[in-house]
Order: structure tokens, then sequence, then C-alpha cells
């Protein structure tokens, strides 16, 4: 018995695209195949004829916010926002500026255990948590193999900002990941550099927003991803490395994998789209929506990342989705740069970003698209059920029209941020419906899910 067919679209994996029904029974994918509709004559009918039928992205980097007294709305209404974008399972960081409390950005486990205790009942789609592991915490590397015991396998440390881990400790971080089938996500910027060059622009008086992105050059990043890999390559460890933005450190990557190194990468829909020519609007206004770590690169550095997708230096697409707001972390006038938050939002517009840029703008196939944002995330994230649309896999799924045009307008996303970086920007393809584990989430343009819905996914260890 089927409790659902999708009848006569095209499905897509990483591997190749025909046409498929895909029958549904207990929120899993129990059947794919031609005939499958027939075989099922009483089960109810998707119509899919003319769209694609894809998994539902995972998005393993999100900096989603916790709900508080004052905004008990903001964690549900991200997800909402992820599974109208077609997202339909996220990973979110507990960093400090997330809204976790002292006593929880002081501890892994207390920080997992309030994550889970204040998202409970909250989602619309499937979450899990990736830790942060900083040099705040008392005490974070003992922790570690209880927190990969608790279905938390991966957590980020940062070699910038004032709570970075110093090489010795993310040395004993990555050896501690990687010695319990975990895996460091490392935040590759070199401190030394950018402090220099930003106590530098200040004493010049350069406090404008544009300097942050002057006083982060890609060498400074290249450098700490060329050491996270020595370090974690001492260790015997896997590392992962966040939100890579530039070619420079593209090369480290792919010069570790030709060695046979595991090591693996994501980047971003903005590095994919957007270029430092955002930093030279006269408006600071403007420039303000893209004070970013790393910050936007040159057009050939955007090149680059299109060809790194290609030819494998890069293993995924996540979104680093930080809801700041005009209006309130990034308000103009703005105080000198070093003070101002960094992020942008992203956890909607990930599928029509890099569906309009990537597949429809000749970069890379649908099927490689498939693999960057959900198969991929998912095997090196611990997630065996999710990724891809196999028999016995959940039956998270995006109904896609690859044809129909829009127009990404701030006014009709769902994001509790109050802008998007691609504003205005005409995309080729857009989400008509989710299942979330064979349950509709959106249906003809609205959000028919519940809050709730979505399940913390204790994961696996990785890789
Ligand atoms: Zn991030």
């Amino acid at each position: 018995m089927a409790d659902l067919v999708i009848r006569g679209g095209t499905v897509v994996t990483a591997a190749r695209s025909f046409r498929a029904d895909v029958a549904i029974a207990d929120g899993r994918i129990a059947e794919v195949g031609e005939t499958v509709a027939e075989a099922h004559p009483h089960a109810p009918i998707l119509d899919a004829t003319d769209l694609l039928v894809l998994p539902g992205c995972v998005d393993v980097h999100t900096h989603t916010r916790l709900p508080t007294e004052e905004q008990p709305e903001r964690f549900f209404a991200d997800s909402v926002a992820a599974a109208f974008g077609g997202t339909t399972t996220f990973l979110s960081f507990n960093n400090p500026g997330t809204g976790i409390s002292d006593e929880g950005s002081r501890s892994l486990i207390a920080g997992l255990n309030e994550f889970r205790a204040r998202t409970e009942g909250e989602s619309a789609v499937d979450f899990g948590l990736s830790a942060v592991i900083s040099g705040q915490q008392d005490d974070p590397i003992r922790e570690l193999p209880e927190l990969i015991a608790s279905g938390v396998p991966t957590a980020k440390a940062f070699m910038v900002y004032e709570f970075r881990m110093p090489d010795e400790r993310l040395f004993a971080a990555l050896r501690a990941m990687g010695g319990h089938g975990g895996m460091l996500q490392v935040h590759c910027e070199n401190a030394t550099i950018i402090d220099a060059l930003v106590t530098e622009a200040l004493e010049r008086g350069n406090v404008g927003c544009r300097h942050h992105a002057l006083t982060r050059p890609t060498y400074a990043e290249a450098e700490a991803t060329h050491r996270a890999i020595a370090l974690a390559r001492a260790a015997g460890a896997p590392v992962y490395i966040v939100h890579l933005s530039c070619a420079d450190a593209l090369a480290e990557v792919a010069a570790a994998k030709a060695r046979g190194w595991p090591v693996y990468a994501e980047t971003c829909p903005h590095y994919l789209t957007l270029t430092d020519a955002r930093y030279d609007e006269p408006d600071e206004q403007e420039v303000i929506k893209s004070v970013i770590s790393p910050p936007l690169r040159s057009e050939s550095d955007r090149g680059a990342l299109w060809l790194g997708l290609r030819a494998g230096g890069l293993d995924l697409v996540a979104t680093d989705h930080v809801p700041d707001r005009l209006a309130l972390e990034k308000r103009c006038p703005a105080p000198p740069f070093p003070q101002i938050s960094n992020g942008a939002p992203g956890i909607e517009t990930l599928l029509s970003v890099v569906h309009a840029e990537g597949v429809a703008g000749g970069q890379i196939s649908v099927e490689r698209m498939v693999d960057l944002l959900a198969t991929t995330p998912a095997r090196l994230f611990g997630l065996a059920t999710k990724g891809a649309i196999e028999v016995g896999r959940d039956a998270d799924l995006v109904l896609f029209d690859p044809h129909a045009r829009r127009t990404i307008r701030h006014s009709e996303l769902h994001h509790t941020s109050d802008f998007t970086p691609y504003e205005g920007r005409e995309v080729a393809g857009t989400v008509r419906s989710v299942l979330l584990r064979g349950q509709p989430v959106i249906q003809g343009g609205a959000f028919v899910g519940g809050r709730g819905a979505g399940r913390f996914l204790e994961r696996s260890t990785v890789v």
C-alpha cells in the first residue's frame, strides 16, 4: 500500500535523471519506477508532469535564532522559510549571538541540551545541531566524545574573532573529533594578518563598512586554510572548511584532495553569484548588507568557485544563513566596521539561486546540483536517511518547475531577516511542492505543514 504516489515527474539523483513515479509509504520512499502509479490505482496522486522531483535540500550551515520571550516565532519562521525554498533538513550552529544562554555557551553538552529544549516543537522541517567549539568554553575537548555520541558529530571552530581557538587547541579538537568518528568544521582566516590590517585601517580613520572587506584579503583565508589542513593531517583527522570564498583557498583544498587527504569544503550561494563590486556602492546602507566573513570576492574568484564545484575541489553548497536585520544588527549610521554584525540571510534562496546561476546558467548539471545540495551534505554530515531519492530513504521531496521565472523580492520571502542580498534578481526555476517524510509542507505556494512537524535529527558518525 502506498500513502501517496508522485506521478509523471523527472526524478533527479546525483547520478542521473529519468521519468519515474515515486510511491511513498510510512514517510519513506517505497518504490521508484515507470509503472508505479499503475500499480497503486487507489493511492492519492500528486501530479508532477513537467516538473523535476528532487530530494529536499540539506543545508548544513545556518545560524538560525533560538526562540525568545520577545521573539517566540524566530526559529519556526526561519524553518518555514527553509521549506519554502525546498530545504527539508537544516543544521544550526548555536554560537553566541543565536540566543543561547551564557551557561549554554560555556559547555558543549549544556549547549546541546539547551538547543534541544528550546527548539522542541518549533521546526517545520527536520533539523539538527552542529556545535561551536570556542576559546571561551571551560573544557570543550573533554566533552567531544559525549557530544558525538549524542548525535552531534560535527562542530565548528574559528581561527579568527575573540572566541577563536589557538592552533594547539585546534589541533586537539581535530584529533578528538576524528578519533571518535566526528569531523571538525573550521572557519579559516588568519587572525594576525586581519588584526594588523584592522588596526591600521582604524588608525587612518577608515572606519566605514567597506573597510571590513578590505582588511580580510584572500591570502589571509588561504594561509589559514593551509594551516587547518596541515593540523588535520598531523592529527590524522578529517577536516571540513566552511564558507570557502576564493581561488587561493580553493587551491589549498584541491592540493590536499589530490594527495588523498580527507579534506572537504563548502562554498555559499553569495560567493557564487555576488562580487566585491558591492563594496563600491556609495550608499553605506547597501554596503552593510554585504558585511560578511569572509567577504565577497572578485569576479575571477567567483569563476574559480564554479570550476571547483564542477571539478570536485568543492564538495557542497550551504547558506551560512544569518537572519540579521537592517533595522537592528545592521542599522545605519553604522559603528566602526569591526563592530558590525557579520552575516546575511540565505536559508530560503539556496535552491533557486544555485539552480538559476548553476544549472540554467550552464555551470553545472542538474544532477551535480542535487549532489551538491542534498546527497553529499547528507553523506558528509551523518544523515543516512536524507539526501537522495532511493527506496528506504525519507520521502523528503521537492517538486520543482525549472522553467518558471520569478524575481526574488524580500517582500515575498518568509525568513526573519528584513532584506535579501538577491533583491530584484531574476531566477529560472521555482518550488511548487515540498514533502517532509511524505507529508505536504508547501503546496501551491502556501505553507501547509505544522509547527513542530520537523524532528531533531540525532546524526550518526560521519565519513
Ligand atoms: Zn557560519
